[in-house]
């Protein structure tokens, strides 16, 4: 028997994890993994732990308590949050060895105030969510110039299109920085796309995300990253049903002739979108199957007639199987869903398993 027959669970590759953080850091640049929310779902501490081998200069999290996390497993290099904290929080952001990103002079005086631990200075060129503009950097001045910060950085809305707005934004940044009065030692600007469609790298950091967790930023990308993560249920029923016969709430799959239906043990309320109803494909001994009918919360069906199973089987619903792959874009496109909100959707009751080369 399985060892995890009894409900879904995903598994990451941590060689492939890493093989990834090597493809980005070929690119020039040292390495500011982004492990945010929970590593984009895949772990935290995990992801943290694994990429360390490679020496990284530091992790990139959203919030405080994500920062904790990591400090309190052990990861001692720097880690940047990245998401704005209300001044009164700055405190507990220096209590805890973070490394804030700030973008207000009221902010940055309140931080040197408290601590003259690093920060990083928020650029916004084009984004439009966090940071000082671009063309208001000469208001920060004094307050750059009582405690200059230890990085600069800015975000790409739309690394992925090549569409010049990359282009222009660097030209931004580029300006906003020559308007400091020192060069930060430290500026970053890419994520994932950005890096992926770049020979080498003009920062001194690049922060990838999702490149790291395998998922590419398209055909004109230069690297493309091997899978990570496998998303896998076990059979758990099968039955056949006759024609005229319906699977699932609301009747929605009728067949028309005798199927043969398995029944998974995974559901919506795991992170298996309700939205892939009818519409999502499964693995089963390297053959695709559909799902049948609607995902409900804790089981989802698949027709698997024609392809010779039984209960206690296991089905690959992200990943590979075989020599067929379901990668995460293919499954998130059939979700309606970026892969992003895929793969941070994998919900906690999914057992997550690590595997790693000896
Ligand atoms: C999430 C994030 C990234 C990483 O983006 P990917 O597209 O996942 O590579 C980089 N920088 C910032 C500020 C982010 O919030």
């Amino acid at each position: 028997m399985h060892p995890h027959m009894t409900r879904a669970w995903v598994e990451i590759d941590l060689g492939a994890l890493r093989r990834n953080a090597a493809a980005m850091a070929a690119r020039g640049a040292a390495l500011l993994p982004m492990v945010k929310a929970d590593a984009y779902g895949l772990g935290a501490v995990a992801v943290a732990r694994a990429l360390d081998a490679l020496a990284p200069w530091g992790f990139g999290v959203a919030t405080i308590a994500e920062g904790i996390e990591l400090r309190e497993s052990g990861i001692e290099r720097p880690i940047i949050v990245f998401t704005p904290v209300h001044r009164s929080h700055l405190r507990a952001l220096c209590n805890a060895r973070l490394t804030p990103a700030l973008g207000a002079a009221s902010d940055i005086t309140e931080w040197s105030e408290i601590t003259t631990a690093p920060w990083h200075l928020a650029i916004d060129t084009g984004m439009s969510r966090a940071g000082v503009r671009w063309d208001h950097v000469h208001t920060l001045r004094d307050a750059i110039r009582a405690n200059p910060p230890q990085g600069a950085f800015t975000h790409f809305h739309s690394a992925e299109l090549d569409d010049g707005s990359r282009e222009e934004q660097e030209r931004r940044f580029r300006d906003a920085v020559a308007q400091l009065p020192v060069r930060p030692p430290l500026l970053h600007a890419e994520n994932s796309a950005a890096l992926a469609r770049t020979h080498r790298s003009s920062w001194d950091i690049a922060r990838p995300g999702i490149f790291l967790y395998g998922v590419g930023s398209g055909e004109r990308a230069l690297v493309h990253p091997e899978p990570v993560v496998r998303l896998r249920a076990p059979i758990v029923d099968i039955r056949t049903t006759l024609p005229g016969e319906s699977v699932s709430y609301d009747a929605t799959y009728r067949v028309s002739a005798q199927r043969r239906i398995a029944t998974l043990a995974i559901g919506y309320a795991d992170g298996y979108r309700r939205s892939l109803s009818n519409r999502g494909v499964a693995l089963l001994h390297g053959q695709r199957v559909p799902v049948a009918g609607l995902v409900t919360m804790d089981m989802t069906m698949i027709d698997v007639t024609g392809v010779p199973c039984d209960v206690g089987d296991i089905v690959t619903l992200i990943g590979r199987d075989g020599s067929e792959l379901l990668d995460v874009e293919t499954v998130a496109r059939l979700a309606d869903l970026s892969p992003y909100e895929l793969l941070t959707g994998l919900r906690p009751r999914l057992e997550r398993h690590y595997r790693d080369e000896p």
